[in-house]
């Protein structure tokens, strides 16, 4: 897939006329419409005024294809973050508050059950048997002090998961560590759950946590891994070096 295109069809192209006569004459093309100049992220010549003038210094910073890529990978994994950390926060918080009503929450669990049993029925979902109200029935029964260090834990690793959905939506390199270390704390008790029951959810999770945690540590440098901290600069294309990258993208003929 061309990350490039897309974006520009999304986002709109990036042109940039450089004072330099050899790099502008390399990023420009006569058509009949006039001077077009090349796009800094696809490549294409699109005529008319470019969006920026200035020294070969001052050239925008443009991201290439694979890092337009990994910043949807990078999204999708911080949306999952988030939506997972506000249900956990969300349960913590709930639980805090219920944690002096115990009595309350248990009346209102057996009176609420048998008017769930319709819907359930309805969904095919064995009420009875169910894991969830199994658990929040624990919940009803455990002493206060278990149920305020549950409601913490949950809260703590609620916001965790939101922190690191932050992080990662803003592309910060700190969140990248947190995620790969936070996760790979986790992947023990997930490994310990699965030899317990393996369900098909417990399974996908373990693998994809798995595999954020190999291609953060590969894709973004982390640790020293894939050439480290200088190859993450490296990669970074701005001034001289995202003009260059634009001259050698490749682009046939000139957008008319
Ligand atoms: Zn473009």
């Amino acid at each position: 897939m061309d990350w490039s295109s897309r974006a520009c069809a999304r986002n709109g192209h990036l042109t940039y006329a450089p004072s330099h006569d050899e790099y502008a004459s390399k990023l420009s093309a006569a058509t009949h419409a006039g001077t077009a100049w090349k796009c800094l992220r696809c490549g294409a010549f699109i005529p008319g005024e470019p969006h920026g003038r200035g020294a070969i210094e001052d050239a925008p910073a443009v991201l290439h294809s694979r890092q337009i890529r990994d910043r949807v990978i990078i999204r999708t994994l911080a949306v999952e973050r988030g939506v997972r950390g506000l249900i956990v926060l969300l349960i913590g918080i709930a639980l805090m508050h219920l944690k002096n009503s115990q009595e309350s929450l248990e009346v209102q669990l057996q009176k609420s059950l048998p008017l769930l049993k319709p819907f359930a029925d309805q969904i095919g979902w064995d009420i009875n048997n169910s894991r969830v109200i199994h658990i929040l029935d624990l919940f009803v029964n455990a002493a206060p002090h278990t149920l305020w260090i549950i409601a913490i834990a949950l809260s703590g690793y609620g916001a965790l998961q939101l922190t690191e959905c932050v992080g990662l939506w803003k592309q910060k390199r700190w969140a990248e560590y947190l995620t790969v270390v936070a996760t790979s704390a986790f992947i023990p008790i997930e490994v310990y759950e699965l030899l317990h029951t393996v369900t098909f959810l417990k399974a996908g999770a373990l693998v994809i946590n798995i595999a954020a945690v190999i291609w953060l540590l590969w894709s973004k440098h982390l640790f020293g891994i894939n050439g480290g901290a200088q190859a993450a600069v490296d990669e970074e294309l701005i001034g001289r070096a995202a003009l260059e990258y634009a001259i050698a993208l490749h682009s046939a003929t000139p957008t008319p």
